[in-house]
């Protein structure tokens, strides 16, 4: 399976979807799940920028449709993966207007930060 992480070293988490994979991982295939939103394959810049290698917790999502974590986390349409719990860091801004531009609603996920 593609998604689940092959080293444990330079994980990362895509700030977007807490997807957990290894920067080369996120470099290689981009995020599973934002690639349309986020272009990460090949865009070493854009990994470091869009995941972040501080997170908490892993939660391994194998069947995310009828997992009431996958519905905690709001994870529920997307694919099978290991997701993080909590990630720190924010996207940069013009990420997120381009985002909203395209009426994708960002959320940070990092549930350390009360806003
Ligand atoms: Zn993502």
């Amino acid at each position: 399976m593609e998604t689940v992480p092959r080293e444990i070293r330079q994980l990362r988490a895509c700030l977007l979807c807490s997807l957990v994979k290894t920067a080369e991982q996120f470099e290689y295939d981009g995020c599973d799940n934002c690639e349309a939103e986020l272009r990460l394959k090949g865009r070493r810049d854009a990994v470091l920028e869009c995941t972040s290698s501080s997170f908490d917790g892993v939660v391994a999502m194998m069947s995310p449709n009828d997992s009431w974590v996958a519905r905690w986390q709001r994870v529920d349409a997307l694919r099978p993966g290991v997701y993080a719990v909590s990630v720190s860091g924010r996207l940069p801004a013009d990420v997120v207007a381009e985002l909203k531009g395209r009426d994708v609603f960002y959320k940070s996920r990092d549930t350390a930060v009360k806003t």
